[in-house]
């Protein structure tokens, strides 16, 4: 037997499980399972990538101040009070590491992300569950499992892989409810999907004990770059720059996401087809008796009969080449997450599912 042991609670955490991309034996499959952007990233971005290749030999920025200066100045932020990391994961690793360890509770939700139970436990902490209702967060029972061990509760919002999301009433009650010792952590990967919604920025602005998420892995196509920064207390980003590595970020992902930000016209477009797209899937589906909550992000989340009529599904759109998401491990096993594609992609799904329960496409 080997003597060396990891920490306490380390092998108690559960490996991520990410969006299949392939499927045995099919060919030219549109991949529908991770919520990436059908339209891939800013043709910009594209070329800062490039552009910074001749650069590589220099380490980059430590301070990303390029980078925070023109999210600060596209989001109305104040610059000095962001932190970039790669991917929001890092952000929110960063915050667990930070303000949580053994003894302490991180609370998510019934359908959260299945990121939050895994960092807690990298940090030590405790992972505690609240209960949402009808797939959206529930504030009372998120406050009905605060207790004095609560360091740190985590919210999506929008929901990922609910695509609900609570009123901005509903996140201000709860910040106003926690402990002042009890940060409350808002995930706005999915914000951008959302008209005129702030993510929870004037929350972080109201609150110092509240901090803000953001990705550039979902609206802006960069995902495989892995940026994405929080906005919270000058305090707090102090904290988090102590547990950042200095170079966490390359130069081709800062000069990525900087040009990303930037291209106002390609983001206002991949909003605009989403919106539309969202919407006319989701009709789509319920005509054939595949209902779905009205999405307030990049995906819908399918619901049929049982789980064997999910599972079955999500087999026979495989075979058509569509690879969408199983929710099971998300406490959700009627139902399937599928990403808004493109009007080829959201056909096709429409098409296969209406084959699958027996009509005719
Ligand atoms: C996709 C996603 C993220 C983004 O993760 P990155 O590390 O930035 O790619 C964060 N939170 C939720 C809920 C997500 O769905």
């Amino acid at each position: 037997m080997n003597k060396i042991t990891p920490q306490p609670g380390i092998m108690d955490i559960a490996l991520y499980q990410g969006g299949q991309s392939h499927v045995a034996g099919v060919e030219h499959v549109i991949k529908l399972s991770s919520n990436e952007n059908p339209f891939g990233p800013s043709p910009k971005a594209i070329e800062a990538v490039r552009d910074s290749a001749a650069a590589l030999h220099r380490y980059p920025s430590t301070d990303h101040a390029s980078l925070r200066a023109a999210i600060g100045e596209r989001h109305w932020l104040d610059s000095a009070r962001l932190i970039c990391g790669v991917g929001s994961d890092e952000v929110l690793q960063f915050i667990a590491q930070a303000y949580a360890g053994p003894g302490d509770e991180v609370i998510y939700t019934e359908h959260g992300f299945s990121m939050y139970p895994i960092i807690a436990r990298m940090a030590g902490a405790t992972p505690v569950m609240a209960a949402e209702r009808n797939r959206q967060v529930d504030v009372n029972n998120i406050l009905a499992a605060v207790n004095d061990q609560t360091r740190i509760v985590f919210v999506t919002n929008p929901g990922n892989p609910t695509s609900t999301m609570i009123p901005e009433a509903e996140l201000l009650r709860l910040a106003k409810a926690l402990p002042k010792t009890c940060l409350m952590v808002i995930d706005g990967a999915y914000a951008e999907f959302v008209d005129g919604f702030d993510g929870g920025a004037s929350l972080v602005d109201r609150f110092d004990n509240v901090i803000m998420t953001r990705t550039f892995s979902k609206v802006y196509g960069l995902g495989g770059m892995r940026v994405g920064w929080g906005y919270a207390a000058q305090s707090i980003i102090d904290v988090l720059n102590r547990v950042r590595q200095p170079f966490n970020l390359s130069l081709t992902a800062l000069a990525a996401a900087e040009a990303a930000v930037n291209d106002i016209e390609f983001l206002s477009f991949c909003q605009a087809e989403n919106a539309r797209l969202r919407v006319w899937l989701s009709d789509e589906l319920a005509k054939i008796g595949v209902p779905s909550d009205a999405s307030c992000t990049n995906f819908i989340l399918t619901r049929f009969a049982d789980r064997t009529e999910a599972e079955a599904c999500d087999d026979y759109l495989k075979t058509q080449g569509l690879i969408v998401r199983r929710v099971a491990g998300y406490n959700l096993p009627n139902a399937l997450r599928i990403t808004v594609g493109d009007e080829e992609a959201c056909r096709r799904v429409v098409a296969a599912i209406t084959v699958f329960k027996g009509g005719v496409a």
